[in-house]
């Protein structure tokens, strides 16, 4: 079926959660995809900083293929290889000492919230549960994590929101230290803000939000569901801040492109749940975890997290060069290939017009056009998308 057959398809069928392209694509390799009418494209969001292997990553589909031949499905009543293994992975690579598996990034981040509020009130009691988030970012779109996120168009509409969540500006510390009361259990920040415009805290922010948690008892929740998985160039974010959160979640990048969330805590905070505190059905089965393994183990074998660092230097190099030709170019930010480009303008065109020339962009935060392509995009993929992008900006500044 061409295009316009699936589009008018989807528009009678398909709920309107999302403002979709007219683009339809059905074949993934690397860093580029098809549509259905055959049409290439060069994909520098890589299905929102989830395809960090690329598109349909040989070793991720041998994964998948195996295991689906093996086990898909596996009630969480009994031991699963793969999620033990997964865990072993993930613990051995972080400070965490046990992991919680579920579906997405929002229930990770549910499942941090609860964690959260049982451990203090094991420890403190009932009326220790508020969490402060930060102003401008996101957590999910479950009630939960709509009330952690610090967006009001992301709010709007579902209240009454749930009760317990203050939000203060990010990379602010005396804000946050302000804002703990004797009810505050928990603080949850993204390390470097993703939807809500690629913004990167300060040195020396995290040792202070650190020293306000230890001071107060607060746990400290790292969201690492966008940035986590090599993004930045290390396999988690909070590597490049010298700070420890106890607890960091992950999703997007996890498992190649299956869907897959997780939680991670060290065990003085892991051990508040106990059977019937949480629970997910198809959380870290068989299936996802074995795409999740051969993920992390790509990761290492290719060498991916110094080639990241590399590579976002030239992206942001080269974006800057062109941020130099056009004036309404403000501000390119970002730590490996979490890369932010900030305009006076607004976005959207910029990123039709991308498509119509075969390359996949994203704006997100309005004016910010955010680049987060696969890990492994080559040099000569970052020269053609440039190359089309000044000629987009070309036309933008007449
Ligand atoms: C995408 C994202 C989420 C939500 O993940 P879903 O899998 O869409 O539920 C949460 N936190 C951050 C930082 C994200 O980027």
């Amino acid at each position: 079926m061409k295009s316009e057959q699936w589009i008018e398809k989807s528009d009678k069928y398909i709920m309107k959660t999302y403002g979709r392209y007219p683009i339809v694509p059905v074949r993934g390799e690397g860093c580029r995809l098809w549509d259905a009418d055959g049409k290439e494209y060069l994909d520098f969001l890589g299905g929102v900083a989830v395809n960090n292997l690329g598109h349909c990553h040989p070793k991720v589909v041998k994964a998948l293929q195996d295991q689906a031949a093996q086990l898909i499905h596996c009630s969480n009543y009994y031991q699963i290889p793969q999620q033990i293994e997964l865990a072993e992975l993930l613990c051995s690579h972080s400070f965490a000492d046990k992991a919680f598996f579920c579906n997405s990034g929002a229930e990770a981040n549910e499942a941090a919230i609860k964690l959260a509020r049982k451990y203090s009130r094991d420890t403190s009691g009932p009326e220790r549960y508020e969490i402060i988030t930060a102003a401008e970012s996101f957590h999910g779109r479950t009630m939960a994590t709509v009330s952690a996120t610090g967006q009001e168009k992301v709010q709007r509409f579902f209240d009454p929101l749930l009760h317990g969540f203050t939000h203060v500006p990010f990379n602010d510390a005396a804000a946050l230290e302000a804002a703990v009361t004797p009810n505050t259990c928990a603080v949850m920040l993204e390390p470097i803000q993703g939807e809500g415009g690629v913004n990167i805290p300060s040195p020396g922010y995290f040792q202070e939000v650190r020293r306000i948690c230890d001071q107060h008892g607060l746990l400290l929740i790292f969201d690492e569901v966008q940035v986590g998985m090599g993004r930045t160039g290390k396999l988690f974010a909070y590597e490049h801040f010298d700070v420890i959160p106890d607890v960091m979640t992950l999703a997007k990048a996890l498992a190649g492109g299956a869907p897959i969330g997780t939680m991670l805590a060290k065990d003085k905070f892991a051990t508040a749940f106990v059977p019937g505190t949480h629970g997910s059905t198809f959380g870290g089965n068989p299936l996802v975890c074995a795409a999740a393994i051969a993920t992390i183990r790509t990761i290492q074998e290719e060498g991916l997290l110094n080639r990241t660092e590399e590579i976002g230097e030239y992206l942001v190099g080269e974006l800057e060069k062109l941020g130099e030709k056009y004036s309404f170019v403000k501000e390119v930010r970002g730590i490996g290939l979490m890369i932010g480009m900030g305009l006076s303008i607004p976005g959207a065109e910029i990123v039709t017009k991308g498509h119509a020339r075969g390359v996949l962009l994203n704006v997100t935060h309005d004016t910010v056009l955010r680049f987060v392509p696969p890990l492994i995009v080559t040099k000569q993929e970052i020269n053609k998308m440039i190359e089309i992008l000044d000629g987009i900006f070309a036309e933008v500044e007449i």
